[in-house]
Parts: structure tokens; sequence; C-alpha cells
């Protein structure tokens, strides 16, 4: 792999780390070595901007300072905590690999990448992450920001979105990778393509690598990285339906197989296109619901679509004021309004409440 020559990888790599040096984050868990600490902070990045995950990490390792605290607590405590982060699922495995670090490990992650890899929840990129920052081990980081800048600073028009592509980037990863602190290496070309080869238009004049750079000599830096494939983003129709009742309501949690399991919600139909309450009233999952005599909602809200990564949910709340509980809502969970906070719902209906 190293075509380009051992001293251009060792350049690269070092003047890497004198710009990591000047302008790389101070971020709360680059403060520690605790594997554990690493860990949750690297499962709560992935997907999440630094910015917002700071308060989060705080306040997580704050309630759960270690495995066995977090093995220990209720799913839906963990959850909780984590709502308005998206993604649940991520909690959820944090949870479940706590416990199985507790029964297997005494509660301590290993230093031993096939086991962190194997951890629920934790893929190539954060076992690499993990196991180069908590343990010095030589594993390379590979995601966007790392097939941004390498695809740049070598020119390649190697597709990043096929498995031969991410495979090449992962080798040519690996190759740049110096031998004393993979760890801070990582971090540091993580930094600067966060920070410095950003996707839109980087400062190339200022950038302190740019005489390195094989994009900018050729001036393909705005070609670069190459993607072949485009994802093809669904749309999904939620129909809540929020009856009041006393002072009292209704929710339900999510179950398996489908985005926020585990979160509550308002009991909802699902459509497959948008559905005014004309059409809705008259489906048979409604009149079930309501007994068969449908009542007029006091109140619609529809939502701006709420994007996540491979859908959009678009959602509409219907309001119903009504002097006893529907027949069909005796399933549900009938808890006081004043109380709903109390529960992890997905950070869309929380936008609903804050607004109605
Ligand atoms: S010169 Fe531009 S494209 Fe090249 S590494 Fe620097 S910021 Fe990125």
């Amino acid at each position: 792999m190293k075509e380009h020559g051992e001293d251009r990888y060792g350049a690269i790599a070092q003047r890497l780390s004198v710009w990591y040096g000047e302008h790389g984050r101070d971020l709360p868990w680059r403060h520690t070595r605790d594997p554990y600490r690493i860990w949750v902070s690297e499962i709560i990045l992935q997907q999440t901007r630094v910015a917002q995950a700071m308060g989060y990490y705080e306040r997580f390792t704050e309630r759960f300072p270690d495995a066995k605290r977090l093995a220990e607590a209720s799913e839906d405590e963990v959850l909780k905590l984590w709502q308005g982060l998206g993604y649940y699922s991520r909690a959820r495995h944090l949870h479940a690999a706590a416990a199985l670090l507790c029964d297997r490990f005494g509660g301590h992650l290993p230093a031993d990448y096939a086991a962190v890899r194997s951890m629920p929840g934790v893929g190539d990129y954060t076992a690499a992450a993990i196991c180069s920052i908590a343990f010095g081990m030589p594993y390379a980081v590979v995601d966007g920001n790392v097939f941004r800048v390498l695809s740049r600073l070598f020119d390649c028009d190697e597709p990043i979105d096929t498995t031969a592509g991410r495979r090449f980037f992962a080798e040519l990863a690996a190759a740049l990778l110096p031998v004393t602190d993979p760890g801070r290496h990582n971090q540091a070309i993580m930094d600067f393509g966060a920070l410095q080869c950003l996707p839109g238009r980087p400062d190339c004049p200022e950038c302190p690598l740019n005489d390195l750079c094989l994009a900018f000599a050729s001036g393909k830096v705005s070609d670069r990285p190459v993607r072949t494939m485009h994802t093809k983003i669904a749309s999904r129709w939620f129909n809540y339906l929020q009856v009041v009742c006393d002072g009292n309501t209704w929710i339900h949690r999510r179950q398996k197989n489908d985005i926020w399991h585990g979160l509550y919600e308002f009991p909802m139909v699902e459509t497959s296109d948008a559905c005014d309450w004309l059409r809705l009233a008259g489906e048979s999952r409604v009149e079930a619901l309501f007994g068969g005599v449908v009542p007029q909602p006091v109140k619609v809200t529809e939502m701006p679509p709420h994007q996540l990564s491979h859908r959009v949910i678009r959602a509409r709340f219907f309001r119903f004021e009504l002097p006893e509980a529907p027949s069909g809502f005796e399933r549900f969970l009938c808890v006081p309004v004043a109380e709903l906070g109390n529960y992890a719902i997905p950070r869309l209906i929380e936008r609903y409440l804050e607004n109605s």
C-alpha cells in the first residue's frame, strides 16, 4: 500500500500530529483513558454532533460511572437519559453490553479487539477507536471524515460507497497509522476532517498539509471523495391519537424490529400516505380503538418532516378531549398528562408536546 513512499506517509502523519496539537478539540472524553468512558463517548458520538454529545456524555457517565452501575439500571432509565439523542438502539446496546462485560470480564472492557468488536453496538470504527484510544492498539478508524481526508490527500477516485472502495481506504488508513500513539493519530485525522478538510469548500490555501495534498495539486478537491450510489430516503406516515380524559392520557411502548424500540408514544395508526381526519376516521383500526363511535378531534397538529437516517417521518397528532376512555384504549398505559415527562419518548413527540 505504501506505493507513495514511506516518507510521504510519515510526513502526513507528522503534519497531522502538529495540526492536532494546535487545533484539536478539548473534549471531556479526551481527558481520560478509562476504556468505559471512551466506549460510552464513542457510542454517543455515532450519529451525534460533538456539541450535542458533550452534555449527554457528562450526564450519562455521572449517573453510570462504570459498567456495573449501567448494567444494574433499568432499560427505561437508560432510555430516559438518552432521550433526544435519537438512534435508541445505541442505548439498548450499551445497556446489554454492560451486562455482558459484568458477566464475562468483571465489568471491565478487555484490551482485546475481537472481544470489543463483538460487543453489541460496536462496529469496526468504534472498536478501532476504543482499542487505539484506550489501549494504544494499532487499529485505524475509518469513517466519512477519514474517507474524505484520505481521498483528497491521495487524490483517489476509488468510490467510498462500495465494498472494494471501503477496503481500499481501510488499508490506506492502516498504512498511515504511526506506531506511536495510534489513538492520538486517529483523533487527529477525525478532527482534521471535522474542522479543516470540510465537506464543502475547505480552506485549502491555509491548510498546513496543502503541499502534501494531491487533490489540491490537481485541482480536484471538490471532486473528492467519489460516490457511486445514492441512498433513497423513504417516508412513513404516523397518525397519533392523543386522548385526554380527566387529566390522563394513554401511551404504549414501541416494540422490537422498528425505529424507537422501547420508547413510549401515543396510540398510533401508520398509513401508506398522508391521511386527513375524514379518511383516517373511516379506517377500521381507528374505529376499533374508539369502540365504533369515532369522535371529532379538538385539535390536529401536523409536524414538520422528521428526518431519520434512511427515512422521513411525517406525523400528525389528533387530540381528543373525552369524558371517558374509549374501549379500545384499555390495553394501553394510562398516565397523568403531567407525568408524561417521566417516560422516554422520541424527539418527535417531545417536540409536539413542547408546542401543544
Ligand atoms: S489542502 Fe484542502 S483538500 Fe487537501 S487536505 Fe488540506 S483542506 Fe483537505
